[in-house]
């Protein structure tokens, strides 16, 4: 059974962009006769609201985009998250970092194409004290130590890609030192549990995807199927905010937005052959393949 998912981050009202990757990961996983979910991935409780969260969902379900099984919030799976830091804890792959990015910064780390500094390992501990473990520190962060940090896949849409993580971004912070489990550990134990096989995001996340397949492969983990869709930028080639573009969204008809949302995804179709959301998926389904 394929299955597919749309994580939204409840930091703000869904927006085109955000519609256009809901739509096309819904129409990849029904067409594909799987299921779609819904997980809402407020891992990062500082900018997580509740209220977005509703809104986010009623937003879906007025345009007709209903999913299957019950909608999931990390911030109830830490659980999980504990379980896979074990593993990789008994596996020696991880090690305490007490760098702050202060720390970081006035030491001369690079930043990557992100924003984010290179983390050279400067707490990388060496073989011989690995050998024995370390114990886990309560004021440190979790760093993933990346043993081969060379990935290669096949993106559906933008094509072949590799790369090296450590180049890109060093080893990864797994839990902040706050305590936070980061997007990348969320991420990759959510979709392996849910049994997601398709994963269809925005391409934001396409610089990010490699050091996904690393944890999947430190884990166990089989790597899904990727699509990352283009974004939908602003008229000024920004990256299009939630706060601008979102009462548009919620302020017009669904038709008219799935009408847009469609178009960008390579779909045209005449808003007056149609007078119901779920009208318009069915058309859809028959037009937009990934593969
Ligand atoms: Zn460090």
């Amino acid at each position: 059974m394929e299955r597919g998912r749309f994580a939204p981050t409840p930091s703000g009202l869904l927006h085109m962009g955000s519609l256009v990757a809901a739509l096309a990961s819904f129409l990849d996983a029904r067409r594909h006769g799987g299921e779609w979910l819904v997980r809402i991935e407020d891992v990062d409780t500082i900018r997580a609201r509740r209220v977005y969260e509703s809104e986010i969902l009623r937003e879906l379900e007025r345009h007709g985009l209903f999913w299957d099984g019950s909608v999931v919030r990390q911030s109830e799976r830490t659980e999980f998250y504990i379980q896979a830091l074990a593993q990789l804890e008994v596996e020696h792959l991880l090690y305490p970092c007490f760098c702050s990015r202060q720390n970081l910064k006035s030491r001369g780390c690079k930043e990557n194409a992100q924003g984010e500094l290179i983390y050279p390992g400067f707490c990388r501990p060496e073989a011989s004290v690995l050998a024995f473990g370390r114990p886990a520190s309560n004021n440190a962060a979790c760093r993933f130590l990346i043993r081969n940090d060379d990935y290669e896949f096949v993106d559906l849409l933008a094509g072949a890609q590799s790369g090296h993580v450590l180049q890109e971004a060093g080893d990864l912070v797994l839990r902040r030192a706050d305590g936070c489990f980061t997007y990348h550990l969320a991420v990759v134990v959510d979709d392996f549990l849910q049994g997601v096989t398709r994963v269809v995001r925005g391409s934001d996340i396409l610089p990010l995807t490699g050091r996904h397949i690393l944890l999947q492969r430190a884990l166990g983990y089989p790597t899904p199927v990727y699509a990352h869709i283009p974004l939908v930028l602003e008229k000024s080639g920004e990256k299009l905010s939630k706060s601008t573009s979102a009462r548009a969204l919620a302020e017009t008809s669904p038709l008219e937005n799935l009408t847009q949302a469609l178009a960008r995804l390579g779909v045209k179709i005449n808003i007056r052959d149609f007078s119901r959301p779920d009208e318009v998926l069915t058309y859809a389904l028959g037009q937009y393949a990934l593969t």
